[in-house]
């Protein structure tokens, strides 16, 4: 039987928006699929074994947990390389997608640096950027829809050479003003999106798992999964992000 192990990092410090729900969503999934998951929480100054890491889970946090966690995590950087050159899958929500850069400047002027494993980095802007966002993902073939929830000041800015993860129809995304969304840097994947993200977006739920199961040679055929709910949900949040767009343009007209 096919097995996934899944590290959680920081679960006491970085989850912001339902972000835990993207485990619970790997989870649910991978059983559906008939595929084993163990789930390895890691907070700080645990160890992770990154031999027997598949998939390493991030979320989001405040400024103040994100500097709490932030020198745990730069003592992992050249282990977390290693592992990402390898072609070992991240998924990293906000907060921790910031980290994975340069550096986060916060609204308090405080530089905290990141890994710089992925080339962006994060200043803090005039206004928070909140709403429902839905995103159009080109580096799939055939395109995908990403529908989820940002709230963060960080505008981040992506390196001349890091592809989006996608270009945003409605919200705000990195940074508000040059339409990307997220990045993706090998089999890193970092998004603003909370929501949580993977209930809503099952496709990319599976596209992980895949992931996964082929870092570690396994050869595993997911089932097709009946995904009405999944797919409900999705279309409500496009409801939810179109008529927020409407009266955004209602009140500047
Ligand atoms: N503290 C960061 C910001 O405000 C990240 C917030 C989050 O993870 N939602 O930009």
């Amino acid at each position: 039987m096919a097995l996934i192990n899944i590290y959680h990092l920081y679960p006491g410090h970085l989850n912001l928006y339902g972000d835990r729900g993207n485990m619970l969503a790997l989870c649910r999934r991978a059983g559906w699929h008939g595929i084993d998951i163990a789930v390895i929480p890691v907070e700080p100054g645990d160890k992770i074994c990154f031999s027997s890491c598949d998939l390493l889970f991030m979320g989001g946090g405040q400024d103040s947990d994100q500097q709490l966690v932030a020198e745990d995590l730069k003592s992992r950087r050249d282990e977390m390389r290693k592992a990402i050159d390898a072609g070992m899958t991240i998924f990293a929500v906000c907060g921790s997608y910031q980290l994975l850069g340069h550096y986060y400047v916060t609204s308090q002027g405080k530089q905290i640096d990141g890994l710089g494993i992925v080339d962006l980095y994060t200043e803090t802007g005039q206004k928070r950027l909140i709403g429902n966002a839905v995103v159009n993902c080109s580096l799939w073939k055939p395109p995908r829809t990403l529908v989820g929830f940002e709230n963060h000041a960080g505008k981040t800015y992506l390196g001349s050479s890091l592809k989006p993860l996608g270009e945003v129809i409605t919200g705000y995304g990195n940074n508000g003003t040059d339409k990307t969304e997220g990045a993706v840097y090998k089999n890193v994947i970092g998004t603003y999106l909370h929501g949580s993200l993977l209930p809503k977006n099952p496709w990319l739920t599976d596209y992980l798992l895949q992931k996964a199961l082929s870092y570690r040679n396994q050869k595993y055929q997911l089932l097709s999964l009946d995904d009405t709910l999944e797919k409900q949900a999705h279309r409500a949040t496009i409801r939810l992000a179109s008529s927020r767009r409407h009266k955004l343009q209602s009140t500047r007209a």
